[in-house]
């Protein structure tokens, strides 16, 4: 009689397989995980070439729809490997793996940065296709924990990166992550052109009515070099995040009231208060526009 170990010679033996060597045949037949086999598991979860054995106990605890088909199975007994039931699974054997392994171990060693990614979708994916309700609603808390869905979140996240000393210190640059980079990048340039290069004072701008040309010029002269200043951190001289377009912009605002290392301001970059608070206005209004836009140059649904 076939062991279930040989189910895969059965399988082979119409076309003549039967000739295979032991050595064929431990190529065709699956085998165990090396490392989610548990020796008191009483089910062999298979799929593609590997199989894991678990307990069923578990997996029925944890998933309705699991527990329905192992159920089902159990009166039919079709097949077993190492002579436990097998439960066939059309996933990946990676994504059933760190699937099994967050039912065992949990979650909390994620980290949901980008080496984790293909990890957390993998989990997502199948706590929500056996309903394992606990796991996908701890996933999405850590998903929306690091990648926020507003940008009032999104900012959150980003000052928790700020080091006691100011310094940025982004762990996953927003554009380099994700595909719509050069949408990014062209944004910025948009905003720098129609926002900073040339800006017209303020109609309320205190220097409005100097006699003095120079003086009168003041605020505009201040755009100019926050202009400059921001061309010089994208050509990567300066800051090391450069990259994302959304730290940019806030800080071409933030740059008017930041002092340098020794406590004095920058006279050069400061535009008077009316001026400011419009550039203000119009900084929020394009980082708010940039994170909307984000969805779809990154070909994500954004209602999903
Ligand atoms: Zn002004």
């Amino acid at each position: 009689m076939l062991s279930v170990d040989d189910f895969s010679t059965n399988r082979f033996s119409q076309s003549g397989a039967n000739e295979l060597t032991k050595a064929q045949l431990d190529l065709l037949s699956p085998s165990r995980h090396p490392d989610l086999c548990f020796n008191d598991g009483n089910l062999a979860v298979l799929t593609g070439g590997n199989y894991f054995l678990v307990h069923q106990g578990l997996l029925c605890r944890h998933s309705a729809p699991l527990e329905c088909v192992i159920e089902s199975l159990e009166g039919k007994q079709v097949r077993f490997l190492e002579g436990r039931l097998v439960l066939e699974l059309t996933e990946t054997s990676n994504d059933v793996y760190y699937f099994l392994l967050s039912i065992y171990d949990g979650i909390s060693a994620l980290k949901y940065d980008i080496n984790d990614f293909g990890v957390v979708s993998a989990i997502l994916r199948l706590a929500t296709t056996y309903e394992v309700k606990h796991l996908r609603a701890d996933i999405l808390r850590g998903l929306s924990y690091a990648w926020p869905r507003n940008l009032a979140h999104w900012e959150l996240r980003e000052a928790r990166l700020l080091s006691t000393t100011g310094v940025y210190e982004p762990h996953d640059d927003l554009l380099n992550l994700l595909r719509g980079k050069e949408h990014g990048s062209r944004f910025l340039s948009t905003f720098i052109v129609n926002e900073l290069e040339g800006r017209e004072p303020s109609t309320s701008c205190i220097y409005r009515m100097e006699p003095d040309g120079a003086r009168r010029r003041i605020c505009q002269a201040a755009f100019e070099a926050i202009t400059f200043e921001i061309l010089r951190d994208i050509n990567g001289t300066v800051c090391q995040h450069n990259s994302d377009p959304l730290f940019a912009i806030m800080d071409s605002e933030l740059m008017q009231t930041r002092e340098d290392l020794l406590g004095r301001a920058h006279p050069s970059l400061r535009a008077c208060e009316y001026c400011r608070s419009e550039f203000g206005a119009a900084v929020d209004h394009a980082r708010e526009d940039f994170w909307q836009r984000l969805p779809l140059w990154f070909g994500v649904d954004g209602a999903a």
